[in-house]
């Protein structure tokens, strides 16, 4: 990556729910990568995740508002929930190529989803279009980008956070103090999310 060019960084998933993990990633990224911006971009459905079905884009909306409260780099981008269906990253992509010609596209990806990148819809075009970041994973082996995808792995914070972790804990009635942002915590308590 050179130096030059402005740095959008885009994060792609299901936030369901956000939890600090994904925080730790976006601060890690804006640090190492020097963003300028940083979007998050809730999936209304992910094509890897036929089965299972997310909670309402509302309720992960609200969430993801309270997580990200008071961060200036981070926004919010509703048009995979806007579109609706099944969301292909490529034609997220491709909005941000028109709307930001001249930067550099930084896609994050966690480890874990690296070795399916040849398996997404318009593979080769979305690997020009973007540069990985791939962010590591406790208890994920470092895959090599599949080529044509290039990229760098970023240093910080492994944390062993899921969303499917989260929603298993509540479900069961355990403490998630210190997974999600206290204001997250509360929000899904008070609305009885995922119980
Ligand atoms: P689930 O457990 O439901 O599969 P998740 O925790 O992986 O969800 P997503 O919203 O699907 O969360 O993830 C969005 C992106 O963030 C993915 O690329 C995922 O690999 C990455 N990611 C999520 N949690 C972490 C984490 N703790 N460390 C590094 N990357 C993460």
């Amino acid at each position: 990556m050179t130096n030059s060019a402005q740095r959008v960084g885009l994060f792609g998933g299901s936030f369901d729910p956000v939890h600090c993990g994904h925080l730790l990633v976006a601060q890690a990224a804006c640090e190492e990568l020097a963003l300028s911006r940083l979007f998050f971009i809730p999936a209304a459905q992910s094509p890897f995740k036929p089965q299972e079905v997310p909670a309402p884009a509302e309720q992960r909306l609200r969430l993801l508002r309270l997580g990200l409260a008071g961060q200036t780099l981070y926004e919010i981008d509703e048009q995979e929930l806007e579109r609706g269906g099944l969301s292909f990253t490529i034609d997220t992509v491709r909005d941000y190529g028109r709307r930001f010609p001249q930067a550099q596209l930084c896609y994050l990806i966690g480890a874990d989803h690296v070795a399916t990148l040849p398996a997404w819809r318009e593979a080769e075009e979305l690997a020009r279009l973007v540069e990985l970041v791939v962010i590591p994973r406790p208890g994920q082996p470092s895959t090599p980008l599949p080529p044509p995808f290039r990229g760098r792995e970023l240093t910080g914070f492994p944390l062993g956070v899921s969303s499917s972790q989260i929603r298993s804990r509540i479900k069961r009635g355990l403490s998630i103090q210190g997974l999600v942002p206290d204001a997250v915590a509360e929000a899904m308590r008070n609305s009885k999310l995922y119980l």
